[in-house]
């Protein structure tokens, strides 16, 4: 995966700034709430069909939100000294493992709470 180098990419970002030594993590998770609430307010209360329309009609918002939430998530590998592609490859094991393909092709989702298979 290229994640190890947008994390550097980032790195240097900050660096170019004066920013590497910077801790921010509390305040960089706060920021990604702030992210997450922007693609709620265009999609939020509305159906999945009118939710698809809206993601198509606005791919702009939806792509600002991948990029910036990205740049946050990737700020805090650094800052914690996480390798997040490591992380990203340890979190897909588990969900394999969590969420069979062939389970989860009968019961269409994961929520144990409403009739899935994952007891997480
Ligand atoms: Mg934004």
């Amino acid at each position: 995966m290229e994640i190890m180098k947008a994390q550097e990419k980032i790195s240097e970002f900050d660096k170019a700034r004066g920013w590497e030594g910077k801790w921010y993590v509390k305040d960089l998770a706060l920021n990604i709430n702030e992210e997450i609430g922007e693609l709620w307010n265009l999609i939020k209360w509305v159906d999945e069909a009118k939710q698809k329309q809206l993601a198509k009609e606005h791919i702009d918002k939806v792509s600002d939100f991948i990029g910036d939430t990205l740049f946050l998530i990737l700020k805090i590998a650094n800052q914690t000294n996480v390798d997040a592609d490591k992380a990203l490859q340890e979190t897909l094991n588990e969900y394999e493992k969590r969420m069979p393909p062939k389970v989860m092709k009968k019961v269409k989702h994961a929520n144990k709470l409403a009739g899935g298979v994952d007891n997480k």
